[in-house]
């Protein structure tokens, strides 16, 4: 019967289906709810099973409390939950968002059963298809709680189509019960894939055990932070670990696993000095805060959540990750020290004292990057005028001349942090610069920066600031141009990275271009300077310096072997 009414209120068993599709897009976020479920109930025991992809099934069984045989069926009716209990809750202590909507959803879209038992109570199992409750009776006894979920989106074609490949949709399964494991190194977890056992870990490991065992590296560090309002547990890896993809980032906030794009980026941030701005590190970062500092309904599946001080947050973790990640490397870490110092007055926390540094995991002090120490080389000569070649050992080395310059410019910045006068000197003839007020005045507040790399300059009337002395390292006809562009450059820069924009906007600016002819001595001078860097290889922008080709390389070339 067709209804003469424009306007209908959609019946229950499709608004719960439609919201379920918010939750619920692919078998990888069953996953996460029904394990996140699981580390709720107190488990320390969890399986996990899939099967193509989680399309076929995905079954996940615990050793937690339990559901009581007259509540079982509320787990799976929309709002149903044991975890809040008034709006309050949602943004009280540990609270995560539950709106106990995830079983709900779960068993509208697929064929679903749970299973649970507690002692000195019968075991009951409801089975719900696809959103129908078929059946609920009493079963062997289990002590935890086991659910089943076959069959996912098979009655719902549109949501269906969408699913992407078994092996891709086992990859991000894989990957997902990889985060849970380093997470909750006191939990004790078995991954099936297939019916083959993927992985088994017996709870009480360490997380950097599980992470060498897991990712297969070792060059790491743990880090304990804590202070008012975060405790932060982190592993940060050395700067040689450099991963295609972001996958080894894992947060946790509150032990939720979050994608936080804010502290994702602190993390970018805080290594892009060190590694190229397109590869990763691992950082696992277990933060802890009051549930009233996030918001995490601002998604219904909850991975993405809202801080309350997202500057505060970045910071945080930006000088975590910052202050460690240079493990050999003094000048970096002084160098934050440094920044400390000078912005430290609206900045609450004293970083230095509520540092736990703990060992390194291998204890082998880490080594420098420099090339200095080795033998000697032999420059070949200048390629397109652009590509310092030299032999070295057993090594031929293309060099980018000017990316090569800019790290050698980048190191000596960051080392003359007291630039004294004599590396200064005054113009001629002062330069004024057009700026508006906003601009001005973020340039006079950062004025002491410009100060100690060699800049000064002073308010000129309402609108112009000028520029009186500037570095003797820059030739006195490129001036203008540099301080232009590093004024535009800077734009909108909180104070903390203030410093280290300017150097890097500077040693690009002030290094050697291409198609720039050099003599045998300049480039000898140009290779010495980048073999004594921290970092030879790669740019501050995170862009490469160095090509290396082995004779070996070479030599098969010709199908010569030796
Ligand atoms: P939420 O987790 O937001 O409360 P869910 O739909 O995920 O909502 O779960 C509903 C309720 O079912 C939970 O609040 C909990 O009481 C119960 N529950 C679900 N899974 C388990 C489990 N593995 N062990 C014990 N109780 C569970
Ligand atoms: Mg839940």
């Amino acid at each position: 019967m067709v209804s003469n009414e424009e306007i209908v209120v959609l019946p229950e068993e499709i608004t719960t289906k439609i919201a379920a599709g918010e939750i619920i897009e692919r078998p990888v976020n069953v996953v996460k709810e029904l394990v996140e479920n699981a580390l709720d109930a107190g488990s320390d025991e969890i399986k996990i099973e899939i099967v193509r992809g989680g399309k076929g099934l995905i079954r996940v069984s615990d050793n937690g409390r339990g559901i009581l045989p007259n509540e079982l069926k509320k787990t799976v009716l929309r709002y149903g939950t044991s975890k809040i209990r008034s709006l309050a809750d949602l943004t009280k202590i540990n609270t995560f968002g539950f709106r106990g909507e995830a079983l709900a959803a779960i068993s509208s879209v697929s064929n679903f059963s749970i299973k649970s038992g507690r002692d000195c109570f019968d075991t009951y199992e409801l089975f719900v298809d696809f959103g129908r409750i078929s059946s609920f009776s009493v079963t062997a006894p289990y002590k935890g709680t086991i659910v089943t979920v076959e069959n996912i989106f098979m009655e719902i074609p549109a949501r269906y189509k969408f699913l992407r490949s078994n092996a891709a949709e086992t990859r991000e399964i894989t990957n997902l019960i990889k985060q849970f494991i380093i997470i909750n190194y006191n939990v004790t977890f078995h991954y099936y894939v297939d019916g083959k056992k993927i992985y088994t870990y017996i709870k009480g490991d360490s997380a950097l055990n599980r992470i060498y065992e897991l990712l297969g590296e070792k060059n790491l560090k743990a880090v304990e932070y804590k202070d008012k309002k975060y405790i932060i547990s982190s592993i940060i890896s050395d700067p040689s670990i450099q991963k295609h993809k972001a996958d080894d980032i894992i947060i946790s906030v509150n032990s939720r696993i979050v994608k936080d794009s804010i502290i994702l980026k602190a993390i970018k941030q805080a290594y892009s000095f060190a590694i190229p701005h397109n590869k990763y590190p691992i950082v696992i970062l277990n933060i802890t805060v009051e549930g009233s500092e996030i918001d995490v309904n601002v998604h219904p599946a909850k991975h993405v959540i809202r801080w309350l001080d997202p500057n505060e947050i970045y910071q945080v973790v930006y000088n975590i990750v910052r202050n460690n990640i240079s493990f050999g490397n003094k000048d970096l870490i002084e160098e934050s020290d440094l920044w400390e110092r000078t912005y430290s007055p609206n900045e609450k926390y004293n970083y230095k004292e509520v540092f736990n540094v703990l060992p390194f995991f291998n204890n082998d002090d880490s080594e420098d990057y420099s090339l200095a120490k080795n033998d000697t080389f032999k420059i070949i000569g200048q390629l397109f005028d652009t590509i310092i070649l030299i032999e070295k050992g057993d090594k031929i080395y293309f060099i980018d001349q000017h990316i090569a310059h800019e790290r050698v410019l980048f190191e000596k910045f960051l080392q003359n942090n007291t630039l004294d006068n004599n590396v200064s000197t005054y113009l001629s003839e002062p330069i004024l610069y057009e700026c508006d007020l906003d601009k001005i005045e973020f340039l006079e507040h950062a004025l002491n920066e410009f100060l100690k790399i060699g800049f000064e300059f002073e308010r000129f009337g309402r609108n112009a600031i000028k520029l009186i002395k500037v570095p003797s390292y820059i030739l006195e006809n490129a001036v203008a141009d540099i301080f232009e562009t590093l004024i535009n450059e800077i734009d909108e820069i909180s104070g903390e990275t203030l410093r280290l924009k300017i150097i890097t906007s500077l040693s690009c600016k002030a290094a050697i271009k291409a198609n720039e002819k050099l003599s045998n001595v300049e480039m000898e001078k140009l290779v010495n300077d980048l073999f004594k860097t921290k970092n030879p290889y790669t740019c501050p922008h995170g862009r490469k310096i160095i090509y290396e080709l082995t004779k070996e390389e070479l030599y098969k070339k010709f199908n010569r072997m030796q």
